[in-house]
């Protein structure tokens, strides 16, 4: 059967990696772009995510993020989550390569969280630097709009996320596609992976020999390449995978 199928590839795994999407944090309540009820049937994303729209102007865009963030910020990680981060500390996977920006695995207790388009809970300014956690500028949105910068009152506040149009965070996909190298297990969650790097990351750990898990709700183009394919509920399979294991009895 499918789940012990992972459940025995993941306990004789000793170098891991798992890489997660979108879908691993919708059980959490955070809407996915794409796929049924995505984001992306009710607004354009490359407008509203890009560095260009951003730019040309800060308050249409944190219109949209007032709504995404307080939803985001809300959030709390969800079974999906907890599996990934005890799967690390048993010591089968190393890391969680992400594409969320929503910080849910870290706040599950995962220790090596790789952020492939970065975090969704700083705030930077683009005038002078200044710092400072997105859920303080939420605070302020019903009353500034674009919020302003505390520091030089700039009013180009940018969540230290990668917007469209702007270059993927170079040293964590390099440690992304080194530990793909590296790995004895891939296990992918939750990601419709057409978007790169994160389409690339199992690729290089099949080529390299991992035997690949893929846990997602409907099929993705590296479903041919996988071992083991689960379309399910990440937040539902997961759990039964580590109650399959031997060690977590
Ligand atoms: P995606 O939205 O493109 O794809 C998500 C995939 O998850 C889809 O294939 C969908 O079928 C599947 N899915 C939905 N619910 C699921 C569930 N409960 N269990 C298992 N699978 C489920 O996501 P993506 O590939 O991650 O790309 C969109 C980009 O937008 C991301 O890279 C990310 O940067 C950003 N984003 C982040 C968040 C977040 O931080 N939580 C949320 C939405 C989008
Ligand atoms: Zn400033």
């Amino acid at each position: 059967m499918t789940i012990q199928h992972a459940a025995d590839l993941l306990s004789s795994a000793r170098r891991g990696l798992a890489l997660t999407g979108a879908g691993v944090s919708a059980e959490s309540g955070i809407p996915t772009f794409r796929g049924e009820g995505g984001l992306w049937t009710r607004y354009d994303p490359v407008k509203v995510a890009s560095i260009n729209y951003f730019m040309s102007d800060p308050a249409a865009y944190w219109k949209v993020s007032k709504e995404r963030g307080g939803v985001a910020l809300a959030a709390k990680p969800n079974p999906a989550h907890q599996a990934l981060a005890r799967l690390e500390s048993e010591g089968h996977i190393s890391a969680v390569a992400t594409q969320n920006t929503d910080g849910l695995h870290q706040d599950s207790g995962s220790k090596r969280v790789i952020e492939l388009h970065g975090s969704g809970r700083m705030v930077e300014c683009l005038d002078c630097g200044h710092r400072e956690s997105r859920a303080q500028v939420q605070k302020r949105l019903d009353d500034e709009m674009p919020p302003r910068c505390p520091a030089c009152s700039g009013t180009f506040l940018k969540p230290t996320v990668i917007l469209f149009g702007e270059p993927m965070p170079q040293v964590a996909v390099r440690e992304a596609f080194d530990l793909a190298g590296q790995a004895d297990v891939m296990l992918v969650v939750g990601s419709s992976l057409v978007v790169f790097p994160a389409a690339e990351v199992p690729l290089i750990a099949v080529r390299s020999g991992a035997a690949m898990i893929v846990i997602n709700a409907e099929p993705t183009p590296v479903d041919r390449l996988a071992e083991v394919v689960i379309h399910g509920r990440a937040g539902e399979v997961l759990p039964e995978i580590l109650r399959a294991m031997p060690i977590s009895a």
